[in-house]
């Protein structure tokens, strides 16, 4: 196996990472002392003759051509930024993400000789460039160890402690002990069960699952088994459906599960077992991306993204969000980042005022659309799913200009969609929500960015 450390500058992957080289009698890598040599001048020579990413290629090199196994390496602070170099350390190894608090780290690169990578002083441009770096690390980490109060050889003792607990099955049989108990599928129940508890013991990369209740009909355990076959994560991803989060909540922490995708109805309610939650998450109300740090949850909002990089492009106006629960609070947040404004619709139009108030948008009920005054249509309600049929407009509402989003995945074409496409409009589908939330998903749980077409042909 590898050790790969990942982190800032300063958090000490270099002095641990040739400690514990040395420990286990294997050959230690500094990728950025090996970007030197092979190119035979110094970084910030490489950053002030050929810039940034002539730098990044050569890392890029690098990483590509480090052994697979024996090795322990420490990389450069900006080597996750990345995906292919994320997806090419993580291949067989352990990947141990140190941090330390923003002015440590400040202080312990003051005087460094490498080259700035903005106009910030060291202290700020060492919380800027770790605040944007930190999701992809977390992400990409098996551990996350925090140097600034510990010695490198207390840092070295909880990476080996980490590594010995992994050999031992006892956490993962009462994990699956306790899935057992849940309604999930007997044979599903068995390929955990067997993969966990057998003779290799916990997946290298981690335990990973969907909560919710009911979550039985949740595709994503498909999507990120088959995710992480591509993408070389030995990690098993399961479902929870049970009713009561705060045992769901006492599994994951004790069986030490990664990351957890949350659906309802649970999005809110997660929100109390989150350390840390992200200023989208917050200002939406809702968590359905939890990712473990250490012994810290970090709670995100993915959704919202699922319904502005479908959108992203399409030219700023004036946008109707027909619903008032989640998934309109989540296209509103969107729909604003993307320079719109938003005007929401809803039956009950006290839960519309709340939107608004919260957003600072339009509210009213459904009779007040206007197709005139509307160039984006976002459906958040349940209206045109299987079963129930309808839409929320007519034919003559529609316009050929207006671009319409039927946030309805089940059937994938709603009457909606139908009446749109009719009518000459842009026409996007609900699928396009779970591709591109599961998309932005997957480069939280591992610091890995896929293609949204990957996930289609996955879900298709
Ligand atoms: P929610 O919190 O239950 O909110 C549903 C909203 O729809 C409420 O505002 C409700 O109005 C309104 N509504 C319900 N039935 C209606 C009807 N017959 N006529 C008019 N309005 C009606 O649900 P949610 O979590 O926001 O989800 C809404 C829909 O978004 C879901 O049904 C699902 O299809 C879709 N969704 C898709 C994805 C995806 O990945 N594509 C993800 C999440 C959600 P009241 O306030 O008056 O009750």
């Amino acid at each position: 196996m590898r050790i790969v450390l990942i982190g800032p500058r300063g958090s000490g992957k270099t002095t641990i990472g040739a400690l514990i080289a040395e420990n286990l009698g294997c050959r230690f890598f500094d990728t950025d002392v090996v970007v030197e040599e092979m190119e035979g001048i110094s970084i910030p020579a490489i950053f002030a003759e050929q810039g940034e990413p002539a730098f990044r290629d050569a890392e890029t090199a690098v990483i590509r051509n480090l052994p697979p196994d024996g090795a322990v390496v420490a990389t450069g602070g900006g080597a996750v930024l990345r995906s292919s170099n994320v997806q090419a350390l993580r291949a067989g190894s352990l990947t141990v993400f140190l941090d330390a608090d923003a002015s440590i780290l400040a202080a312990r690169t003051g005087g460094s000789s490498r080259p700035p990578l903005t106009s910030l002083s060291p202290a700020e441009e060492v919380a800027a460039v770790r605040t944007v770096r930190l999701p992809l690390y977390r992400g990409a980490a098996d551990l996350c160890v925090d140097t600034g109060l510990l010695s490198p050889e207390a840092v070295i003792r909880r990476i080996e402690t980490f590594m010995e607990e992994r050999q031992l099955p006892v956490a993962g049989r009462e994990f699956v002990t306790f899935l057992e108990q849940t309604r999930m599928e007997r044979g599903e129940w068995r390929s955990v069960e067997e993969r966990i508890c057998g003779r290799e013991g916990m997946p290298l990369h981690g335990l990973y699952a969907v909560i919710g209740n009911p979550c039985l009909h949740s595709r994503s355990p498909e999507l990120f088994t088959a995710l992480f076959a591509t993408c070389g994560v030995d990690g098993v991803y399961t479902r929870i459906e049970w009713a009561d989060l705060n045992t769901i909540m006492t599994a994951v922490r004790t069986a030490g599960l990664k990351a957890l995708s949350v659906t309802i109805p649970f999005k809110s309610d997660i929100m109390q077992y989150c350390d840390e939650i992200t200023t989208d998450a917050q200002a939406i109300g809702a968590v359905n991306t939890v990712v473990r740090c250490g012994d810290r949850f970090v709670g995100t909002n993915t959704d919202w993204m699922g319904v502005r990089q479908p959108l992203a492009g399409t030219a700023p106006g004036n946008a109707v969000v027909f619903g008032a629960g989640g998934a309109a609070r989540a296209a509103v947040y969107a729909l604003q980042d993307l320079g719109m404004d938003v005007m929401v619709l809803n039956r009950t139009s006290k839960r519309a005022q709340r939107i608004a108030c919260d957003f600072g948008c339009e509210s009213g009920t459904p009779d007040a659309y206007d197709p005139e005054g509307t160039d984006v249509i976002v459906n958040a309600t349940p209206v045109g799913m299987e079963g129930r049929g309808g839409s929320m407009l007519v034919a003559d509402d529609l316009r050929a200009q207006q671009t319409v989003f039927d946030l309805v995945y089940t059937p994938p074409e709603t009457e909606l969609l139908r009446q749109a496409r009719a009518a000459g409009c842009r026409c996007i589908r609900g699928t396009e929500m779970f591709v591109y939330q599961a998309q932005e998903q997957m480069r939280l749980f591992t610091g890995i960015g896929v293609d949204a077409a990957q996930i289609r042909e996955i879900l298709e």
